[in-house]
């Protein structure tokens, strides 16, 4: 990695890099630590060790067919008739060997009986009466049988550290029977919307104000990327109204990082940096050479990291896309950090870019030979919902890329769907 300047060497007035202010983010957060929680509890939490199988599975050699076990020599040449000896449900073995000319009438999940070793289903058999059946169709040794240990044996690494755990995962891991994992806590994450404009949905919107939708907007998105959203409401534009809210923030518990909503900019009512500062926040930096998003703040505040992310939605959601979730990440421990990245056809031309790293709101699809096909939406405004609901992907233009024509290939942020 190439030696970034201090941020006492960054000059005051030119926006920070892209990549140099997520290297600068991610140095201020580490893994957080592990809890031991029941598998029960475990969907969507990250691993905070291996995890390896309790128990073998199957734990014995098992039938995977309803039918009859045998000795795959006695049915060299069919039809052939055997006696029956006794039955192997699932849940019951069979307390006894089968011998030449004899089988055991097994089902799916049965143990093997000792001295059978193929498993004849039982469209291949006619019975005859409750003490024989007549064997149409042989089969060779090993068939319709699972072996002991085939899925995984006692002791095999089933779950890698950092492992985002899904049903498929705790189904598994339930199989071999490990009732307790290691997670990592779940990263605590407040949130603090400011403006006078704003009221909580459900309230009644009166004259010029609007819905704070930005306090949803991220506590979903951290909620899906595995934190703990603390919403501290919304601060007005006034000291005495942040100086409650910092008291707020304060006094809960355990914060990991601190996000404020709007006021980042330098308006008459951007009080962010102003009012925290009173109360020691120290900016790392502010302005990024992004679009949208630009006025985004990283600091310090309350012995804790701070991001002040810009008020309109889709600058929040953006900086929130490219900073929050790389920090969650990183306090997760996940082996994936960041939204997924890919390459997609453009289809359309582009126009070249500004000086700033640009992230349209895009959709994609896939064509017949599986490449994905990306067109950015039409306008591009910061403040529309919209359109940032119906993407699924931002579509990355780097400072003064150059124009673009259709069927170029260009770099997208995959979105969760
Ligand atoms: P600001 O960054 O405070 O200048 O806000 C920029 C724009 O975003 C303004 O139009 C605000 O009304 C809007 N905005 C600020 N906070 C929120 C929020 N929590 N939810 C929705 N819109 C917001
Ligand atoms: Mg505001």
């Amino acid at each position: 990695m190439s030696k970034m300047p201090t941020i006492s060497e960054m000059p005051h007035t030119s926006l920070m890099p892209v990549q140099q202010a997520l290297e600068i983010i991610s140095q201020s957060f580490s893994r957080l630590d592990p809890e031991d929680i029941p598998l029960t509890q475990a969907l969507g939490r990250t691993t905070a060790r291996d995890h390896f199988a309790a128990i073998t599975q199957p734990p014995f050699n098992a039938s995977a067919m309803d039918g009859y076990a045998l000795r795959a020599e006695d049915v060299a040449n069919c039809p052939v008739e055997l006696q029956v000896i006794g039955e192997a449900p699932a849940g019951k073995s069979y307390d006894g060997d089968v011998t030449p000319g004899t089988t055991v009438r097994i089902f799916t999940g049965g143990p093997v009986p000792k001295g059978a070793d193929t498993v004849i289903m039982q469209e291949n058999a006619e019975r005859l009466n409750e003490g024989s059946v007549r064997i149409l169709i042989g089969a060779e040794s090993g068939r319709n049988i699972r072996p002991a240990g085939n899925d995984f044996a006692k002791e095999q690494k089933l779950v890698e550290d950092g492992t985002i755990l899904t049903s498929r995962h705790i189904g598994m891991m339930a199989a071999a029977n490990i009732a307790t994992v290691t997670v990592t806590r779940q990263p605590r994450i407040a949130l603090l919307s400011t403006g006078d404009e704003l009221v909580t949905i459900g309230d009644v919107v009166g004259p010029d104000q609007i819905i704070s939708s930005n306090n949803l907007l991220l506590s979903t998105l951290i909620t899906e990327n595995g934190g703990t959203a603390i919403d501290l409401g919304i601060a007005r534009d006034n000291a005495p109204s942040l100086e409650e809210k910092i008291t707020l923030l304060k006094a809960t518990d355990s914060v990991d990082l601190f996000i404020t909503i709007g006021g980042a900019s330098v308006g008459d009512h951007d009080l962010v940096q102003k009012i925290l500062g009173q109360y020691g926040l120290k900016v790392h930096f502010w302005k990024i050479a992004i679009r949208p998003g630009k006025p985004m703040i990283f600091g310090e505040f309350n012995q804790r990291p701070m991001i002040g992310l810009p008020g309109n939605p889709a600058s929040a959601y953006v900086c929130a896309v490219n900073f929050m979730l790389p920090a969650l990440h990183i306090m997760l421990g996940r082996n994936v950090i960041g939204a997924p990245r890919s390459i997609a056809i453009l289809d359309h031309a582009l126009k070249d870019n500004g000086s700033r790293q640009d992230y349209m709101r895009a959709y994609y699809t896939e064509n017949s030979d599986g490449e994905k096909v990306v067109a950015a939406t039409p306008r591009q405004d910061s403040a529309k919902l919209s359109t940032l609901a119906h993407a699924n992907c931002l579509l990355v233009r780097t400072p003064n890329a150059p124009s673009a024509a259709k069927g170029d290939r260009v770099e997208i942020l995959l979105l969760q769907p």
